[in-house]
């Protein structure tokens, strides 16, 4: 019998081949084919007579073939076949390329369904490689699904029709309890999962995608509010005593309002029962770092150990760095670094230190997440994440302390709507407020016409002892990163740069060599450093004061932003420069944008409307499971109301233990184990 949980390979119409290809497309079970939704739909529901058919959209023509196709090769390897069919408007000419297969079924005097867009002029309509089916399939809206090699929408389409026949009686087996889908009006898991598929009209459709869209909502926001309460179940390591004033005074800057409030916010979350969880959103060079040292330091003041995980080496050393200066008043704490570069012998020292707990504060990347990490008495884990640690990460570096309190930086802004949702297992403080004497970075974009010039303004600032980043070209097809940054690095120190010291750092560099420079760029023994997008991540050097960005057509906006965050660091005026012959619409509204504007939340929120939430919200940017169906900007509405149902559903039962949540209990947990994420039981 067949199952939701059935593999893709029993299926009728699926061998071995097919289901390693079904695979690609992360279809492993009955489920996941169903939950393989079309992308778009043709509607061959509308038969439109050929005298009418438009010239701009594809539309459905059922039509008689006139004769059999007639072949002809008009070079080695390319063969037309042309055919004309009539309805009661008109005749249409079809042309076949290379397409014998389809040809040889056309028969003279049998309909059949043609679906493309008409061209040719009114009297004499073509239809180039249309789709055509027999007469009598057709009459429906019809799925488009997304593909990969080997795999056609048609075979996926009878693949989806034969599991929903065979399924039967496992349809009725509905995630959403029946009293949910009366009260926010939905229609049942059997009639979504048919009409997502095989529409019997554009209604039906919309009925469908509605629910499954709520669906996956819920699921999400339940999954949420699960991993929220794992962690409030249970006392963490409470700390008594607030000493942030203590630590204030000794500060080289007075912290600002917002700094000030997130600290206080930290430090009294860490003060109840229950581990802190929250969220630190700052633009890049809001001062995150100092939030982070005020609240580490309280938490060692109290006794515990802390933790700080950075997504580079190069952002875990800096971190380190200015740590290393925030603290240099308390003599007793201890601060190390472990990264993968260290030697055998000094990683077993910062081992060492950190499971007797004489290290009070361990930097570090990835590495950390290693079994051989121990400490003697974890209280507060601080990641800097930029968006690369998955929820799973982050919880299993809390694992090594007794529900240690979480602390989680992100530059990246998210439009504030937003963030509830994709951070919902986590309280939110935002940084909305830059240290005071900033100027704002001053953006501009400009063609490789005038790459001379703008060279010419980077040297006016480089004589004067300033610095500058210079972020490098595209990569040629077939050239390697390397190569690219190379070659463009000599052409600089040869060309507009020469005379002045230039620093290359590009990914395949050895640690100790990329640390190396980065030393040199920061105490300006070098005044240029030429790199790839390695320096998006933490560079600090507030003596740079330009930015200059080759091929900035090719960034995203929320990358241009943090690219552009390196420059503006200090009291001096900064510029940035993006050089770029882009004619893409996308692409030159992107360029406008940030010359328009330094405020991350506006960048943010065209970020959004530029790329849509699906991209936006991309999985591996947020250890979170992708959203197949709903679409946060259009579905705000639908996702207040999932908001609300799971809320009232957790609030009711939160373990989903009663028998009418068990289908959406172990929906939830599906959802969640497709990205990895775990502790969901
Ligand atoms: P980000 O939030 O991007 O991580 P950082 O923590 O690196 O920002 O801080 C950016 C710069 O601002 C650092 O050079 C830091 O020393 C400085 N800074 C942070 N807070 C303040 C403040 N309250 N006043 C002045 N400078 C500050
Ligand atoms: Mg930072």
């Amino acid at each position: 019998m067949l199952t939701f949980d059935t593999s893709i390979q029993f299926l009728k119409g699926v061998g071995e081949k097919r289901a390693e290809q079904l695979h690609k497309l992360d279809i492993y079970t009955v489920q996941d084919l169903l939950h393989h939704f079309p992308r778009q739909y043709e509607d061959w529901s509308k038969i439109v007579p050929i005298a009418e058919a438009p010239h701009d959209t594809p539309s459905c023509i059922r039509a008689t073939a006139l004769s059999k196709p007639l072949e002809r090769n008009i070079r080695k390897g390319l063969s037309l076949y042309t055919f004309s069919v009539t309805d009661s408007s008109g005749v249409l000419k079809i042309t076949l390329f290379n397409n014998k297969y389809a040809a040889a079924k056309i028969e003279a005097g049998k309909q059949y369904l043609f679906f493309g867009t008409v061209s040719g002029s009114y009297h004499a309509p073509e239809l180039s490689s249309p789709l055509i089916e027999p007469a009598e399939n057709g009459d429906r809206i019809r799925p488009i699904y997304p593909l990969t090699g080997g795999i056609t929408s048609r075979y996926l389409e009878k693949l989806v029709g034969t599991a929903l026949s065979q399924l039967d009686k496992a349809l009725d087996n509905d995630p959403i309890p029946a009293y949910l889908r009366k009260n926010y009006c939905l229609c049942t898991y059997r009639y979504a999962l048919e009409n997502i598929h095989f529409p019997t009209d554009k209604q039906a459709m919309e009925v469908a995608r509605r629910r499954l869209a709520f669906e996956e909502l819920l699921l999400l926001q339940l999954g949420l509010l699960r991993l929220k309460g794992r962690t409030q179940a249970t006392t963490g390591t409470q700390i008594k005593s607030d000493y942030h004033l203590d630590f204030c005074k000794h500060l080289p800057f007075a912290l600002t309002g917002a700094q000030d409030r997130a600290v206080r916010e930290c430090i009294a979350d860490m003060q109840r029962k229950v581990p802190m969880n929250r969220l630190l959103q700052g633009d890049v060079g809001s001062g995150k770092t100092a939030v982070a040292a005020c609240v580490a330091h309280s938490a060692i003041r109290n006794g515990y150990q802390c933790v700080l995980m950075a997504p580079t080496e190069i952002l875990a050393q800096q971190h380190f760095e200015s740590l290393s200066r925030l603290f240099a008043h308390e003599p007793t704490i201890r601060i190390g670094l472990l990264t993968g570069s260290l030697t055998k012998k000094q990683k077993d020292t910062v081992l060492q230190s950190a499971a007797d707990g004489s290290c009070q504060l361990l930097v570090g990347t990835h590495a950390l997440l290693s079994e051989t990490v121990q400490f003697a008495n974890l209280g507060l884990v601080i990641t800097d994440e930029q968006h690369r640690f998955g929820v799973r990460q982050r919880s299993s570096l809390a694992d090594k302390g007794n529900f240690p309190h979480m602390l989680v930086m992100s530059a990246t802004p998210i439009p504030r709507t937003l963030a509830l949702m994709v951070y919902g297992d986590l309280d939110v403080s935002i940084l909305d407020e830059l240290p005071p004497g900033r100027t704002p970075v001053q953006t501009f974009a400009v063609g490789t016409d005038k790459r001379a010039r703008a060279y010419g303004y980077v040297r006016k600032f480089l004589q004067e002892g300033q610095q500058a980043y210079v972020v490098c070209p595209l990569v040629e097809e077939g050239e390697t990163d390397l190569v690219a940054a190379e070659v463009y690095a000599k052409q600089l120190a040869e060309g507009p740069l020469a005379g002045y010291s230039l620093g290359l750092l590009h990914g395949k560099m050895k640690p100790k060599d990329k640390e190396r420079i980065m030393a040199d760029f920061s105490a300006n023994r070098l005044s240029v450093l030429v790199s790839t997008t390695v320096v998006e991540v933490g560079m600090d050097v507030p003596n740079a004061v330009l930015m200059v960005i080759e091929n900035a057509e090719r960034f995203g906006l929320a990358q241009l932003h943090q690219l552009r965050g390196r420059v503006g660091r200090g009291k001096l005026a900064s510029t940035c420069i993006l050089i770029s012959d882009a004619q893409n619409q996308e692409a030159v509204r992107r360029l406008k944008v940030m010359c328009e504007t330094t405020d991350g939340f506006r960048i943010a929120d065209e970020d959004l409307k530029l790329r849509g939430p699906g991209d936006f919200f991309g999985k591996r940017q947020h250890g979170l499971p992708e959203l197949k169906v709903a679409d946060l900007f259009t579905d705000m509405p639908l996702l207040k109301e999932a908001q609300t149902a799971a809320r009232a559903v957790y609030a009711a039962d939160n373990a989903l233990a009663l028998p009418e949540h068990k289908p959406l209990k172990t929906a939830v947990k599906t959802l969640f184990e497709r990205t990895g994420e775990q502790g969901l039981n």
